[in-house]
């Protein structure tokens, strides 16, 4: 749409494409409104779209994801996160300014939750990370407290002013985990849940996606296009790392999909130096890449205890490296042009 295209244009064009038996996708970005076609079996005629009020030009979208795809939106989306109780700050992930989200692999308990989030909230943070469900590779691994581990981190969120960041498993399990999340995160093993990416899909809440262990950069664009296509435009893509014949790591971690996201999609992406390393000592390297290559924010675990962690432990920062890394960063995002949240560090 024009920049100065109203909001009655926008809908005209919405009523448009619906009446052709489609569906229409209103983006808005901070200059103009981008309107996604999708369920059309073939290609459009532009002829249809140019000549209706308020529309600059109609573009086909040559990749096989649309919604996601630079070519319909040309600008990084802000991903505005609201807090789903009180009072607390939003923030928009996209901007300037870093995303960082920190706290612990799992909720254990009220005092382990608190303990991170006071450590990570000074130190600038302005998400807290906790699994309460915990897709783990034994079926005998901790699995998460469930509901009171929900219940533990809307306190952390009405405590700390703390936007809360934490795991949905199934579709099932969404209806319970939106009611307290502010952010949804889809794991590595779940990436290519479809039923669960649909699900997340007609959430009110963003998502984070986090990339699959082994997907490419299609796959992992295909994923976050499931959940824009079921109406859900807020989404946070995440790098963590994928599988190879490497043993110094648990994963490898892909910086260079940073930049090839940012060619291809509109949607922020975010780094995890931690399973994306799996070794603590090489987070903080890391981090300070992920940042210098043009990464939106980070994920980071940070346990009050590491040593006594139900899971991640020896991955996971204790608090002090937390505060450096966060100083590191901030050096290197002033060179970007980005900014850290300075937090109240000493
Ligand atoms: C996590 O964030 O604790 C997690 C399980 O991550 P991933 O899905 O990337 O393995
Ligand atoms: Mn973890």
């Amino acid at each position: 749409m024009k920049p100065q295209a109203t909001e009655e244009d926008v809908r005209g064009v919405c009523r448009k494409i619906e009446s052709m038996g489609f569906r229409a996708h209103p983006m808005p970005g901070a200059q103009r409104t981008a309107v996604g076609i999708t369920g059309n079996p073939g290609p459009l005629d532009p002829a249809e779209f140019e000549f209706l009020a308020g529309v600059a030009e109609a573009i086909p979208v040559s990749k096989p994801y649309k919604l996601v795809s630079r070519e319909i939106k040309d600008e990084v989306s802000l991903i505005q996160v609201k807090p789903s109780d009180g009072p607390g700050p939003s923030f928009a992930v996209g901007g300037e300014e870093l995303a960082i989200i920190a706290g612990p692999c799992a909720v254990e308990s009220r005092e382990q939750a608190f303990a991170a989030a006071e450590r990570v909230k000074k130190a600038g943070a302005q998400f807290f990370r906790g699994g309460a469900f915990k897709p783990r590779t034994s079926p005998y691994s901790f699995q998460g407290l469930g509901e009171e581990g929900l219940k533990i981190l809307a306190e952390v969120r009405r405590a700390f002013g703390l936007l809360i960041v934490t795991e949905t498993i199934d579709p099932e399990n969404c209806d319970l985990v939106e009611r307290y999340a502010d952010v949804l995160q889809i794991g590595a093993r779940n990436m290519q849940n479809f039923s669960l990416l649909k699900r997340a899909g007609r959430s009110s809440k963003p998502v984070l996606l986090k990339r699959g262990l082994s997907a490419t950069i299609d796959e992992l664009l295909m994923a976050a296009e499931y959940i824009l296509a079921e109406g859900n435009y807020n989404v946070i893509l995440c790098e963590r790392g994928v599988r190879t014949f490497a043993d110094h790591t648990r994963n490898t971690l892909d910086l260079s999909v940073i930049p090839a996201v940012q060619r291809l999609s509109h949607l922020p992406i975010l780094v995890d130096p931690i399973h994306g390393t799996g070794r603590r000592d090489k987070v903080i390297p890391l981090s300070r890449a992920a940042v210098a290559v043009g990464a939106d924010g980070l994920i980071v675990e940070v346990h009050p205890d590491p040593d006594r962690a139900r899971s991640d432990g020896y991955q996971s920062l204790f608090p002090d490296q937390f505060d450096s890394l966060m100083t590191e960063i901030a050096a290197i995002a002033g060179v970007i042009g980005r900014k850290v949240n300075p937090g109240v560090r000493n």
